[in-house]
């Protein structure tokens, strides 16, 4: 193969700078317009106007509102995915920002907005670089990623099936990189670690079915209140018994129900509790140990306790190769003071955990706090009075950028 060194990436964030005012415009106009969920019919057609003109070709997915854009560059090469999530929450907003969302109950509070716009602007920055581009590039804006497994959705309906160049030569995809913006973090910080990221997230419904009866009289009836409050207790014991403090896991119960009145025993009594681990062993492992603590207290009792797992997105695990991608891009755009790697994963989960089970590859977050304010004190994501600093997106478009040239075109090559 002829030598070609390595792309440039030195101007790649005056270049974004430039990008801002357009992309502040894309993000406030969905942020004024946030749809939940799967089908986004108006933020898809933004996108796409804010596409046009751009060398891509573009596949509008039929089972949810996503988008797969492919830019082929001007030399072979492998194809890299970068993904962008454009759906918002379901709750209001108290911002006060003059761009507030207008749609009653609806509010881009994880920030994704900003994803979209960020990735648009990548995709100009990317396509500016077209004829030099060893390889290709797969732009992923994907809805439904707070709970609808919009991923999972675009994979099973063939975002993976790129085929080959147009001339004809392989491009098999061989990274897949994220952003998440977050107020946790300065403006223009990246961090991510190897490994775990995020948590699964499975939930567990037990409803602890007993006799009922007349309070005064429980030897008569079979109180399943009793036997709910120690199933609670005792699975907090079981998570620091059985489970390894190196390969955490955490049990919330969020809700218990029962009964309706002060002289009556119910019949049952029901748990809700969510469940997050940092791998999949230990994942396994806690359900199997709730059926047993659950079962074998409610037995003890005479009671029966009936278990029904909800399977929510398994844990975000990045490569250790695609994270230390992510730390070199970012010490080279951003700088070593601005670069984080992450001691600890995050509780969180998320749907690019789909991906990263198919594809090696990392997700990073992208700090958007202003400098002036504490990062402890901000409103967190999913707050209604989150604000995201909106000059972050220039780090972030300069990242996403970079993370995909320096994939295919390695530094000091
Ligand atoms: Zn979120
Ligand atoms: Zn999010």
């Amino acid at each position: 193969m002829a030598y070609a060194p390595a792309m440039d990436v030195d101007t790649l964030r005056e270049e974004a700078r430039e990008l801002l005012d357009d992309t502040v415009a894309l993000r406030r106009r969905l942020h004024r317009w946030p749809e939940l969920g799967n089908d986004l019919p108006v933020t898809r057609e933004q996108v796409l106007e804010s596409l046009d003109g751009l060398p891509l070709t573009v596949t509008r997915h039929e089972t949810t509102s996503g988008l797969a854009a492919v830019l082929d560059g001007g030399r072979p090469g492998p194809t890299v995915l970068l993904r962008g999530d454009m759906d918002a929450l379901p709750m209001p907003e108290d911002t006060g920002e003059p761009f507030a969302s207008a749609v009653d109950g609806a509010m881009h509070a994880c920030g994704h907005d900003a994803h979209t716009a960020m990735l648009v602007g990548a995709a100009r920055l990317l396509s500016s670089r077209r004829a030099e581009l060893p390889g290709r590039v797969l732009f992923m804006f994907q809805p439904g990623e707070e709970g609808h497994g919009g991923a999972d959705l675009m994979l099973a309906e063939g975002l993976l099936d790129v085929g080959d160049r147009a001339d004809g030569s392989s491009s098999p995809i061989t990274g897949a990189y994220a952003l998440h913006i977050t107020t946790m973090l300065p403006t223009g910080t990246i961090a991510t670690r190897r490994g775990p990221l995020m948590a699964s997230a499975d939930t567990v419904t037990i409803v602890v079915t007993g006799r009922g009866g007349h309070a005064s009289a429980p030897h008569q009836a079979l109180d399943p209140i009793p036997v709910a409050c120690e199933i609670v207790l005792a699975l907090q014991t079981m998570i620091t018994r059985r489970v390894s403090v190196f390969d955490p896991a955490v049990i919330t119960v969020g809700r218990i129900s029962a009964g309706t009145t002060n002289n009556v025993i119910p019949e049952t009594a029901t748990i809700e509790a969510t469940i997050r681990a940092v791998s999949a062993s230990t994942r396994r492992a806690v359900h199997d140990s709730i059926r047993r603590v659950a079962d074998g207290i409610a037995v003890a009792h005479g009671a029966a306790a009936e278990l029904l797992f909800t399977d929510g997105y398994p844990v975000t695990v990045n490569a250790d190769a695609g994270a230390d991608h992510a730390v070199a891009v970012s010490r080279e755009l951003l700088g070593e003071a601005q670069t984080v790697v992450m001691p600890n994963p995050i509780m969180g989960a998320e749907d690019f955990s789909y991906v990263l089970e198919r594809l090696p590859g990392a997700m990073s977050f992208l700090g958007a706090t202003p400098l002036d304010r504490d990062p402890l004190t901000a409103a967190p994501n999913h707050s209604n009075r989150v604000v995201f600093d909106e000059q972050a997106m220039v780090d972030g478009m300069a990242m996403y950028a970079g993370l995909a040239i320096r994939h295919l075109s390695p530094a000091g090559r």
